[in-house]
């Protein structure tokens, strides 16, 4: 992708989109003093000693506008306000609703005498405030002209709330990056097919769309490559016309594994081909096309404004055909791809912690992603490893909501100890 590549898109067509804009704020936040309670606006000074008795001068509500001179706090006076209200001239304090009874039998003994023939209202207040307490001031949160969302920030509903505020309708984001996937094998079909009594369906190609879309990227299913090269080259050719290539299968030691073959005949330059992790050990990743190798030290001339550059050709991965190990290794590897392919800042993967609810064994020397269900609240969740027939299970990953991670030398995790969780 070129970093040119950018669209306006109407703020909730925006979601989950990666921002190729900053958004700054077109005002202060708040843009007034905003009361944060409903109660009196007070001066602090007028109730320092409680029980204190102030007359009610006025009342502003969420949506009012206090003109001062109109409605402003003088010495032992209050204003009625309302939460979302701006504070009045005079005030420097609000207080609590809750702290205060407005005293109609006050305003009673007052009516009595004679001499007043304007009864005032009276609220007593029954708790001292410090200057400053239950309102926000203006510019608390953002000042004018603040940069609130960086270019490069994946909108969530929380960022739609701030270009919402700031009154973007409409919002300039990245081209979601295009990602071919291509299943391989012989005994793979299309999923309208009738399979035969040794053929299964492609399941890996809608698996890894579903991921990729969530990702941030465009899914492209290409065709079944079977496990000849021809075919096979010819659509990992048609695949590097996207601007990430995913394959499934073929990258394990069969003698039918192609996948590497094929890639090398195109002049792949591959990174890694094996990494000491279970599910998911054969994954391989690499670029092709490229003109000048590729330099993965981070420097300058790898990089663009939208995260990864094309002069070193495509990337591809080739993930393991077995379905859970696709799903992990894609989690792993390929969705940092996509994110940096769409424009997006690095993130880093969110793990959770919880407790283990049996004791796990294991052997040592990869780091597992085991499927688990992790249930309970707050501190008391817990994870239970999810019963499976190995990395093929997508039966057993459907009822797991996450995966617990080992570390590649424990061979012994006991019930009650604290894990790390992969969520999907
Ligand atoms: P492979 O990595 O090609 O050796 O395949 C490993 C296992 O994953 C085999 O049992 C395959 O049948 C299965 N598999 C490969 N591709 C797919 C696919 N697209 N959908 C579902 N299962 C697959
Ligand atoms: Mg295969």
């Amino acid at each position: 992708m070129r970093p040119g590549d950018v669209e306006t898109v109407d703020l909730l067509t925006g979601l989950g989109r990666v921002l190729a804009e900053g958004i700054v704020a077109d005002r202060d936040f708040p843009p007034f003093d905003r009361a944060a309670r409903d109660g009196y606006a007070v001066r602090a000074a007028d109730v320092a000693e409680v029980p204190a008795r102030l007359e009610v001068v006025g009342e502003v509500k969420a949506g009012d506008w206090p003109e001062p001179g109109v409605c402003s706090v003088g010495r032992g006076q209050a204003v009625g306000i309302m939460t979302g209200a701006p504070l009045p001239a005079g005030a420097d304090a609000v207080v609590m609703v809750e702290h205060t009874s407005l005293a109609d039998q006050l305003s009673d003994q007052l009516a009595s005498q004679p001499e007043r023939k304007l009864v005032p209202k009276l609220v007593e207040v029954r708790r001292s405030v410090s200057a400053g307490e239950n309102f926000v001031p203006r510019g608390a949160e953002a000042r004018a002209g603040q940069l609130l969302l960086d270019r490069g920030r994946r909108l969530d509903h929380a960022g739609i709330a701030i270009a919402a505020s700031v009154g973007k309708s409409r919002v300039l984001v990245f081209r979601k990056p295009r990602v071919a996937v291509v299943s391989t094998g012989d005994e793979v079909v299309e999923i309208d097919a009738a399979p035969g009594p040794a053929q299964i369906r492609n399941s890996n190609s809608y698996s890894l769309a579903a991921q990729v879309q969530n990702a941030g990227g465009e899914a492209v299913r290409l065709a079944i490559a079977p496990d000849e090269p021809r075919r096979l080259r010819a659509l990992i050719e048609e695949g590097l016309g996207c601007d990430l290539l995913l394959l499934t299968g073929g990258v394990s030691m069969g003698k039918y594994d192609l996948v590497e073959q094929v890639l090398g005949e195109l002049n792949a330059e591959f990174y890694f081909t094996g990494v000491e992790i279970q599910p998911g050990r054969p994954v391989v990743f690499g670029s092709c096309g490229a003109d000048t190798p590729v330099r993965l030290d981070g420097a300058s001339s790898a990089r663009t404004q939208t995260g990864v550059s094309a002069p070193h050709g495509k990337y591809f991965f080739g993930l393991p055909g077995n379905p859970v190990s696709t799903m992990v290794t894609f989690e792993l590897f390929a969705r940092p791809m996509i994110e940096a392919l769409a424009g997006m800042t690095p993130q880093p993967l969110i793990f959770l912690r919880a407790r283990l609810k049996s004791e796990i064994r294991t052997k040592t020397g990869l780091r597992r992603f085991l499927p688990a269900v992790l249930s309970g609240e707050f501190e008391n969740a817990e994870v239970e490893l999810a019963r499976w027939q190995g990395s093929g299970d997508i039966a057993a990953l459907a009822r797991a909501n996450c995966y617990v991670v080992i570390p590649p030398e424990r061979e012994r995790i006991e019930a009650g100890e604290w894990v790390s969780l992969l969520m999907r």
